[in-house]
């Protein structure tokens, strides 16, 4: 049984059953009728329903958005753009899929094709939970694949509007299907011949159990887990640009995103006016309620995670960081934290989940890659100069999957999505994305 609460004001907002395994494995059967229909459907057909998707998810955008606040307690103004950036996914993947889909030729003679494969099982976090399911199940839809979903509990409401909204914009049945299931249920799915491959948002223990899962029925697999992404103001930086991208990288969604700045590195030099910069930044920050459209900050998600934060903070102190605002819990928030820290903190290697400003000095150059490099993870990193030759140099040497010169480490429908080390393998969005669960076929004619 699943409970969904609301965060900010601790009340229950519904209750939904698991399915049993003998109801799990009716939907995976049938989801199996379904492909075989819907993989033959001509692309204009597919086409027309993803204008119709787009249409209602605006039309339900107010909707949308108040239950990814009320569900998960991002701030509403930051749920309507997260419902607006969707639908600017539906629309791409619309409107491209036919050109990316086209035959490749190789020489005279031979030629490689694309044929979707099958289903595609996303088990999906609750900290963008309309957008992080889009990014694995619209491409694949459009490709001719069908998507099965096992969404965070926390956000049951939101997996369950959108299965309504594939319904209501008139797709075939269980092209895309919600699955309410628990996590022994996770297996039951994998393993089932209809589903070829699995893609997973969220933690490193997650993702490899669902990694190991997917090795044991051979079935491909997409990780996309934590980061502790750097913000890297080099000497000559435009300081003010920079540190407010890496403040909202930082605070949007009250700090829970993966490809959040979690790691500021500011010349020594510049340190007093960054940290100035941000104690004021934080002084203006308006916690509260997420259905105000003046919060900018609202509480955490889920409220085990609070301690979670708190002893995070205070490790990083205790391996000497220097505590300038904040520190504590302040249910149902936590406090937005200024730290200082030392490179050499073993806290800095952690994903730390929350409003927790990191600003790392440093001396010169010479070892700066190597210390943004000091990291498990390598999701993303965004490198601020005037100097965009020498920024294009420092780009190569770093280990990520996303390198941002001047601009913040951003998710785009176009661009491909998706980190290396302990921040997954395999990306979405993009041409490469879509093209992840497909079969690229290989045609000679002699
Ligand atoms: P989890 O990784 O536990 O949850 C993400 C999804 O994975 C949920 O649907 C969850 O379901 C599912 N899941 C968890 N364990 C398994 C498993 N063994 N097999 C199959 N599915 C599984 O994240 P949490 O919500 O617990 O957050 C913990 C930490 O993870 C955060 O503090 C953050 O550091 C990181 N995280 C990173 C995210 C990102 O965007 N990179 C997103 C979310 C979290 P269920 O809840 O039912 O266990």
């Amino acid at each position: 049984m699943i409970i969904t609460t609301n965060p900010y004001t601790l009340k229950e907002i519904k209750q939904y059953s698991f399915l049993t395994n003998d109801e799990l494995n009716l939907q995976l059967n049938s989801a199996q009728k379904s492909y075989k229909e819907w993989k033959v459907i001509p692309l204009k057909d597919k086409e027309l329903l993803g204008l119709k998707l787009k249409e209602l998810m605006l039309t339900r955008k107010e909707e949308l958005a108040h239950l990814i606040s009320n569900e998960m307690g991002k701030p509403i103004t930051q749920s309507l753009a997260e419902v607006e950036k969707t639908s600017t996914l539906i629309d791409y993947f619309t409107h491209n899929t036919s050109n990316f889909l086209k035959n490749q030729t190789l020489d005279d003679y031979t030629y490689v094709s694309y044929h979707s494969t099958g289903a595609v099982f996303g088990i999906m976090p609750w900290n963008f939970p309309l957008w992080q399911v889009f990014r694995f199940a619209f491409p694949n839809i459009m490709a001719g694949n069908i998507c099965l979903l096992k969404h965070a509990p926390n956000v049951t409401g939101c997996a369950v509007a959108i299965q309504q909204l594939f319904i209501d914009a008139g797709y075939p049945k269980q092209v895309f299907t919600n699955l309410i299931i628990d996590i022994p249920q996770v297996e039951q799915i994998i393993k089932h011949p209809i589903v070829q491959g699995v893609c997973l948002t969220g933690s490193t223990k997650a993702g490899s159990s669902v990694a190991a899962l997917a090795g044991k029925y051979l079935k491909k697999s997409v990780l996309e887990l934590g980061g502790t992404d750097a913000s890297i103001l080099l000497e000559d930086a435009d300081f003010d640009t920079a540190l407010t991208s890496a403040f909202e990288s930082r605070t949007a969604n009250s700090g829970q995103v993966c490809i959040a700045a979690k790691r500021i590195f500011v010349p020594k030099n510049k340190l007093a006016y960054a940290i100035d910069f941000f104690k004021q930044k934080i002084a203006d920050l308006k916690h509260g309620n997420p259905l105000d459209s003046n919060t900018q900050i609202g509480p955490i998600s889920k409220a085990e995670f609070l301690p979670v934060l708190q002893n995070q903070v205070e490790e990083t102190i205790k391996n000497g960081a220097e505590l300038i605002v904040g520190g504590k819990i302040n249910e149902p928030f936590y406090q937005t934290t200024l730290l200082v820290v030392n490179k050499e903190n073993p806290m800095l290697k952690e994903e730390i989940f929350g409003p927790v400003i990191c600003i790392i000095p440093y001396e010169n150059i010479d070892n700066l890659i190597d210390d943004v490099n000091n990291s498990d993870y390598g999701l993303g990193t965004a490198i601020w100069t005037k100097n965009i030759e020498k920024a294009k140099t420092l780009a190569k040497k770093i280990e990520v999957g996303y390198v941002s010169i001047n601009f913040k480490v951003t998710s785009d429908p176009k661009f491909p999505f998706g980190g290396i080390k302990k921040s997954g393998y395999g990306k979405e969005l993009g041409e490469h994305g879509l093209k992840t669960f497909l079969n690229a076929k290989t045609n000679t004619v002699a």
